[in-house]
């Protein structure tokens, strides 16, 4: 068995680097295997960027930086805008390449492209974005006003389970402010970055503008730790999250480490039942579950509302199509990884342990011994409690708990008191009782009937609490902010002969 996977090791490719417009192909000395989760097979090796390599990357981008910095705004939208066109035209292919590494289904993946050509679409709208504030006479003779300028070189680490939408999440932003760019991607699905790259060059960009350097936790030390690099966005799990933010934040850098999650949706007995349900199977199993916004637990208030909620998802979790992503007809795929899989399971069994109830087991489902890929069937845990472990960790894969609560403002605090703040949802027919719940949840994001509130693109993405670590949340008005750094400049053009100076506080 050892010789087969060494043999099928040297048969893959290996995913480089993109550094200063050129692929680079890296070492095959640290390196990492890259799968088909749905085969369980091995498609391609990833070279991990050591410090020479992520300073190569950093130095293109600084060089890079001032000529495209001093271009003006609408030219280099210019960019972006056939930047836009390459990634609708490559959307099948790219969403492809996505399923193939990531394992999701193919309609899912060409959904993640959407969702990401939807922020390079409002990144277009950079001379617009960019206009600062003026007004006239602050003192006699004298104006003010306010301008957004770039950072210089920022960096983008981002997670497995959207490489293609949290990588355009950040580069299309920083790059239209007049910023330079180095991302490195997860590990586990990596071709979709080194794409991404090779498209954006093909749309005029100048070399080294956009670098990606491959690699796991070392290459990310390496770039947090680089004196040149100004700031640093992150996407990924709560403890790398706070490990990025921390390291990042302590060499005088700008960060906005986005975390992990446990997002609730609170069903109330007013709720349409019907359509909660259908709602919440998309929710919690779609993406299998890998989704930051999935749904992961559901609060029933009224043991009335859980028995009924919970015969619903069993009879509908029965006829889920479970297998490859790339068929038509799979509704949903399999875990991205052996270990994650592992770890997921892990989770099913503690849950047992802890004394939840085991409705639907994802461990017996057929799909398990089906393939050899990285299956799971869908799981349904009931009467699962606050103090349950399944309750307080992110689990991140399509196991579902079933909380229940003797009211409104039991279910309110269990959502409140829990670690993460990504993202809530509430499910009623009364209006008063959503607006309660909007203004009172400590969250993100918040959705009223509906599951994934997840921000459209000219809004702003982020959670709360252990969910967001720094200050700003991430594209829309916000990812403006971050990538720029406010100047006031204040003028007064006086007659020669006027007298200037003096020794008090200036006023007007
Ligand atoms: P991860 O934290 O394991 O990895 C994220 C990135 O950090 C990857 O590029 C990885 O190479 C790097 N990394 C991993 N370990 C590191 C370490 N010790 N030091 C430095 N860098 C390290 O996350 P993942 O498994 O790729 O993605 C899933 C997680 O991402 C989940 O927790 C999910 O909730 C979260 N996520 C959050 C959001 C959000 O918007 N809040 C969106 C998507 C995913």
């Amino acid at each position: 068995m050892k010789e087969a996977l060494r043999e099928s090791a040297r048969d893959v490719p290996l995913v480089g680097h993109f550094i200063g417009g050129r692929e680079v192909a890296g070492s095959e000395v640290l390196c990492g295997d890259v799968w088909n989760p749905a085969l369980g097979r091995r498609r391609a090796r990833v070279a991990f960027a050591g410090a020479e390599e992520v300073d190569a990357a950093v130095t293109a981008a600084r060089e890079a930086y001032p000529s495209w910095a001093a271009i003006p705004p609408a030219r280099r939208a210019g960019v972006l805008f056939r930047f836009r066109e390459l990634l609708v035209e490559r959307r099948d292919a790219l969403a492809a390449l996505v399923t193939a590494e990531h394992g999701k289904t193919l309609d899912d993946a060409r959904g993640e492209l959407t969702r990401g050509i939807e922020v390079v679409e409002f990144a277009c709208g950079i001379p617009e974005l960019l206009k600062g504030e003026m007004t006239e006479n602050v003192g006699r003779g004298v104006d003010a006003f306010t301008i957004r300028q770039p950072l210089g070189v920022c960096a983008g680490i981002t997670p497995f389970n959207f490489p293609v939408m949290v990588p355009l999440w950040m580069f299309p932003i920083a790059v239209a402010c007049g910023n330079t760019f180095v991302l490195k991607p997860s590990e586990k699905d990596p071709s979709a970055a080194i794409e991404l790259a090779r498209l954006f060059q093909a749309s005029g960009a100048p070399p080294g503008v956009l670098n990606v350097v491959n690699g796991a936790a070392q290459t990310v030390d390496a770039l947090l730790d680089h004196p040149e690099i100004a700031a640093v966005s992150f996407v990924g799990s709560t403890p790398v999250a706070e490990h990025v933010f921390t390291r990042a934040h302590a060499r005088g850098k700008r960060v906005q480490a986005l975390g992990g999650a446990k997002n609730h949706l609170v069903i109330l007995p007013d709720a349409d039942l019907e359509h909660a349900a259908g709602a919440i199977l998309g929710a919690a199993y779609g993406s299998a579950g890998e989704r930051c916004m999935a749904v992961s637990v559901v609060v029933a208030v009224g043991d009335d509302v859980a028995d009924a909620l919970a015969a619903s998802l069993e009879r509908r979790l029965e006829r889920l199509v479970i297998g490859d992503g790339a068929d038509p007809a799979t509704e949903m795929g399999p875990l991205v990884t052996a270990d994650h899989l592992a770890r997921v399971r892990s989770y099913i069994d503690l849950a047992e342990r802890e004394g939840a109830q085991v409705r639907v087991d994802g461990r017996t489902h057929p799909c398990v011994r089906r393939s050899d890929g990285f299956f799971l069937g869908p799981t349904l845990l009931d009467r699962v409690r606050s103090s349950m472990r399944v309750y307080r960790e992110e689990i991140f894969g399509p196991v579902l708990c079933l909380v229940r609560a003797a009211s409104r403002e039991e279910a309110l605090e269990l959502v409140n008191a829990h670690e993460y703040g990504n993202g809530a949802s509430i499910f009623t027919r009364s209006g008063e009782v959503a607006r309660w719940f909007s203004h009172s949840v400590v969250a993100g994001m918040v959705g009223v009937n509906i599951p994934i509130p997840v921000p459209m693109a000219f809004h702003s993405f982020g959670g709360w609490k252990r969910s967001l670590f720094g200050d700003h949340h991430m594209h829309g008005p916000e990812g403006v902010r971050f990538y720029t750094r406010l100047k006031a400049v204040t003028v007064s053009w006086p007659a020669s002969s006027a007298a200037g100076g003096g020794f008090s506080m200036p006023t007007s």
